[in-house]
């Protein structure tokens, strides 16, 4: 099943990934990060992610640190 990964730790709270996901799964957590930031949080109930790693490459951070492809 596809899916990424956030680093939690790095994530500035820019959104950008949010635009960029063709699918929409991306959203404004409600958690906040050691930067005080409400991180973007992955959230795919219905498994639509398509592993298109443009949501990684979009990332000024490198957040998206791991995308699988299932
Ligand atoms: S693009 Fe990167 S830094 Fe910006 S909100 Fe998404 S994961 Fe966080
Ligand atoms: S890998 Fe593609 S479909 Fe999955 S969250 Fe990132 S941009 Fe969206």
């Amino acid at each position: 099943m596809s899916h990424i990964v956030i680093d939690k730790n790095r994530c500035k709270g820019c959104y950008l990934c949010i635009d960029e996901c063709p699918k929409k799964l991306i959203k404004i957590g409600e958690s906040v990060n050691n930067l005080g930031v409400h991180l973007a949080e992955f959230d795919d109930p219905n498994n639509e992610c398509l592993g298109c790693a443009m949501c990684a490459v979009r990332c000024p951070d490198l957040a998206i640190k791991e995308v699988y492809r299932g």
